[in-house]
Order: structure tokens, then C-alpha cells, then sequence
């Protein structure tokens, strides 16, 4: 075996194991998920008093219980799509895609956890025609999730998160805006670093495992996109994706 051929067996090798290592990570994330999804409805039913009345302290230990529980699905989560999102980086799929009509079904998943925090989803639609995207729908409504859950998480009740599309030349434009809790400028910089969380997010005990932003600029930035924000401290976020139109 000459020394090119040596070089690419061991290439091979690499793939091969790093391939076994991802889906061993996917199974026992998807596993965790399975498990931690059951004990979610359990603490639900607690709650909710389904299962009778609870002690004050009862109530109180179950509700730390299912916080802890929330964090846990949350961060398996992520790491299922940040996961997935890195194994398919080399074969995304790209097939012809109504990204109006993924926004419209990504806002309606949202409705319920709008309606129970009070927030006003609007949906502001382009008034020219959007043509269809070739990318893979499920990458793009990762995206779509990440920052329609992160304006919601990060607003109070009252609030108004409004998502519009726009067909700009040679791309689509999305931009996601909230006035909620906002940025602060020194943080701003590290927003899209791995595993990186504001201080203002954590302070307020909002749950996150800052893989969110981290995923989806690898998402975007696969298609050839753009994303970037503007936000001010205390008077909300604007995220803006923009994707181009692969004619
Ligand atoms: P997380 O799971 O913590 O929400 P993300 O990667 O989605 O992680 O976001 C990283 C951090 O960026 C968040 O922890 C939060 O500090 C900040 N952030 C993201 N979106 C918003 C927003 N709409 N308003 C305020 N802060 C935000």
C-alpha cells in the first residue's frame, strides 16, 4: 500500500468512527429526550392537580423538580439539532421551499406558548411574491423555531413579537423582531459563541443552553446566508436572516 493510498484507508477510518460516535451521541440524546418528556407530563399532572391537592412544600418541590427537568429537555434538545445540524453539514438536503408557508407552521406550533405568556405573535407577509428556496425545510425551521423562541422567551407578558418576510432582489430577507429584554452592547459580540448566555438571561432565570444562536448561523451560513441582529438593553431584539435565491 503506497503512501496516498495508506493516508486515504485512515481518512476512511476517521469517518467511519467519528459517524459511530455522532449516532451513539443522537441515540442517547434521543433516549434522554423520551425519558425526560414522560417526567415532563408526570410534573404536569402535579401541577395541575390532576392527581389531587398538594402540600405547599409538596407544590413547591415539584415545581422545582420539573424546572429542573424543563432545563435538561432544553439542553438535550439543542443538542439533538446541533448535533444533527453538524452530521449533515456536508449533505444538507435542497429541495424547492415555501419559506412562508414553514414560517406560517412554525408560528402556529408557538401559538399555545404565546397565548399562556400573553404575547402577541403578528405576522407581517410580503406583498410581492417569495419564490421557493432550494434548502432542507427542517434546517430552516430550526431557524425559524430558535429565534421565534428566543423572542418570546426573552419577552414579558404584554409583549409583541413580529416576524416578516421580505423578497429582496436576490435573497429573502426574515428578520424577527421583540421588545423584550435586549442585549447589552459588551455581550453583543459573543451572542453567537457556543454555549454563551447573557448576563440579563441568566440573572433572570430563563431557561437556555446557548447552543440555540450557535446552530443556527451554522445552519444559515450552510446555504450561504447572512444573520445578524440589532438590539438595545431593556427595549428589545431585532434578528435578521437573510437567505439567497438559488435561481
Ligand atoms: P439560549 O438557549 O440561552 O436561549 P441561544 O443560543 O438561543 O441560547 O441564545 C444565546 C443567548 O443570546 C441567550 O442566552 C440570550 O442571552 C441571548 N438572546 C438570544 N435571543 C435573544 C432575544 N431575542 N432577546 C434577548 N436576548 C437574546
Amino acid at each position: 500500500m503506497d503512501d496516498v493510498e495508506k493516508l486515504k484507508k485512515e481518512n476512511e477510518d476517521l469517518k467511519n468512527s467519528n459517524a459511530v460516535k455522532s449516532d451513539l451521541i443522537s441515540i442517547c440524546a434521543h433516549q434522554l429526550r423520551t425519558s425526560l418528556s414522560a417526567l415532563k407530563w408526570i410534573f404536569k399532572m402535579f401541577i395541575d392537580k390532576d392527581v389531587g391537592a398538594l402540600s405547599s412544600e409538596q407544590e413547591s418541590l415539584i415545581n422545582k423538580a420539573s424546572e429542573s427537568n424543563e432545563r435538561m429537555l432544553a439542553l438535550v434538545n439543542d443538542m439533538l439539532t446541533l448535533s444533527h445540524a453538524e452530521n449533515t453539514a456536508l449533505s444538507f438536503k435542497s429541495v424547492p421551499t415555501d419559506v412562508i408557508k414553514l414560517a406560517e407552521q412554525t408560528l402556529f406550533e408557538f401559538s399555545g406558548e404565546s397565548h399562556k405568556k400573553q404575547i402577541e405573535l403578528i405576522f407581517l407577509k410580503p406583498n410581492n411574491i417569495v419564490p421557493e428556496i432550494s434548502c432542507d425545510p427542517e434546517m430552516i425551521r430550526v431557524v425559524f423555531q430558535n429565534l421565534i423562541e428566543n423572542a418570546i422567551k426573552y419577552s414579558e407578558s404584554g409583549d409583541k413579537v413580529v416576524i416578516s418576510i421580505k423578497n429582496e432582489n436576490e435573497s429573502i430577507e426574515i428578520s424577527v423582531h421583540d421588545n423584550g429584554i435586549g442585549i447589552s452592547e459588551s455581550e453583543q459580540a459573543n451572542i453567537f459563541g457556543k454555549f454563551f448566555r447573557a448576563e440579563n438571561a441568566k440573572k433572570k432565570d430563563i431557561i437556555g443552553s446557548g447552543l440555540g444562536l450557535f446552530t443556527t448561523k451554522r445552519i444559515v451560513e450552510q446555504y450561504k446566508g447572512k444573520i445578524w441582529f440589532e438590539s438595545k438593553t431593556g427595549a428589545g431584539t431585532t434578528f435578521f436572516v437573510s437567505l439567497p435565491i438559488n435561481k
